[in-house]
């Protein structure tokens, strides 16, 4: 007994190598050997029931990447989107990618991606051209997954999917022929007509579906074919590939979402990708002058002494707006608002700051909050800061206390502690941005 053991040890231990050879070819996914076997591999009857019943079903996934974005408003497609981290998709396709049931992905693309999403292409990832429609896209996609025995549809623009939402929706369609990703809704849903309330369904029985979703093969194939024979104008109606279940006759299984499984729709949801916060620093300092005004963070303070400059000086909001080009990666004020331009000449500060703000905006970043100190040794700021940070809030439409300014004297030292024209003030300034 002890040598047949011994012998069909050495049988797995090759079987097991073989199989870990063919791991990029098609044995991949085919069978897997699980090493507690070995214990139970005695037995050549056991054998036989291994190979019969661990040969694991092979699953691709179809990860959609072909839609516009046009809601976001980038002027490109919203899963190119980078906060310095990697794209959406990037976030998307690398969970995919680590999740240990999925034997390969095929992502579908728009025509004016075909170039970026075909550079993801590896042993694993293929891509092919999506059609005018999200029901299209996967209907080709479907062709192409042809000979699986489980299709996972995955939106290329939920990033913040989980393995175990994927696994929950695998282990539902192995059991049940699908697995739907869905949370029961908190909110009170109402049938709406020409904007009056005709009826509130019962809220224990909604729930939102989200993706992935997961079907055996065959079925949800069968279901698509049937589908895409009908007329364009029955197909609309498709918002998800559950609802072609449906349609088909045969009522899809839940399996557990989340609430965090979020589509990105609106820049605001990009706010939500983690490690999207950046800071910047910026710094100015300005000469004390005669005969001009002077001017901090918006509001003339009254003092005998200006400060010298190109625009009107503002020593503080120039800091802010250095401070907000470089978290968000632009050019500093100097390269925007040269003082060899006219234009600028006795600009007011905060119509520059406006024009910041505006960029920050077009770049799709959000201010977090503003930390600035003004060195002096005069005139006293304590009572102004207020109105500093009242003005400051209202040009970059934000909160007062998303900004904060202090004051210091440099005890004497530095071009700060000289209050004549020898002197100056200085203002540094920190800002977060998401
Ligand atoms: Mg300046």
């Amino acid at each position: 007994m002890k040598k047949n053991k011994n012998i069909y040890t050495k049988l797995f231990t090759i079987i097991n190598k073989f199989i870990h050879a063919g791991k990029s070819h098609h044995f991949k996914g085919k069978l897997r050997i699980s090493k507690g076997f070995v214990l139970l591999s005695s037995n050549p009857l056991y054998i036989l029931f291994f190979l019969c019943y661990n040969t694991t079903m092979t699953t691709t996934a179809i990860m959609l990447c072909a839609g516009s974005g046009t809601r976001m408003g980038l002027g490109y497609n919203k899963l190119f989107y980078n906060n310095g981290l990697g794209t959406v998709l990037d976030r998307t396709l690398t969970t995919l990618l680590s999740h240990g049931r999925i034997d390969n992905i095929i992502l579908t693309y728009a025509k004016e991606d075909e170039s970026v999403i075909k550079s993801l292409a590896s042993n694993t990832v293929t891509a092919i051209p999506g059609g005018a429609t999200r029901f299209d896209s996967v209907k080709n996609a479907l062709t192409a997954a042809k000979g699986c025995d489980i299709v996972l549809i995955h939106d290329g623009a939920r990033p913040f999917v989980t393995h175990e939402i994927i696994d929950g929706a695998i282990d539902s369609a192995i059991k049940h022929g699908s697995g739907i990703a869905s949370t029961p809704l908190t909110d009170t849903v109402k049938i709406v007509e020409q904007g009056i309330i005709n009826s509130t369904p019962d809220r224990s029985t909604l729930y939102s579906a989200q993706t992935p979703q997961v079907f055996r093969y065959e079925l949800i194939s069968k279901a698509y074919e049937k589908a895409s024979s009908h007329m364009p104008a029955d197909r609309l109606h498709f918002t998800d590939d559950a609802s072609v279940l449906e349609w088909y006759g045969i009522a899809p299984h839940l399996s557990l979402g989340s609430p965090d499984n979020i589509k990105i729709t609106t820049s605001a949801d990009l706010a939500k990708i983690p490690g999207n916060c950046r800071i910047g620093l910026g710094y100015d300092v300005h000469r004390f002058a005669k005969n001009r005004k002077l001017i901090l963070g918006g509001i003339e303070i009254p003092h005998p002494l200006g400060l010298l400059g190109h625009s009107d000086a503002d020593v503080l909001t120039h800091a802010i707006m250095d401070a907000l080009l470089s978290a968000t990666g632009l050019p500093d004020i100097g390269v925007l608002f040269p003082d060899t331009d006219s234009a600028y000449k006795g600009a007011d500060s905060i119509e520059l700051l406006k024009k910041v703000h505006r960029k920050l905006q077009t770049a799709n970043c959000q201010l977090v909050n503003i930390s600035c100190v003004i060195m002096a040794q005069a005139p006293k700021l304590a009572p102004h800061i207020q109105k500093m940070r009242a003005r400051l809030a209202d040009a970059l439409n934000i909160n007062t206390n998303q900004i904060n300014i202090s004051a210091t004297t440099t005890e004497g030292l530095g071009i700060t502690a000289i209050a004549d024209e020898n002197g100056g003030i200085a203002a540094s300034c920190n800002v977060l941005i998401r």
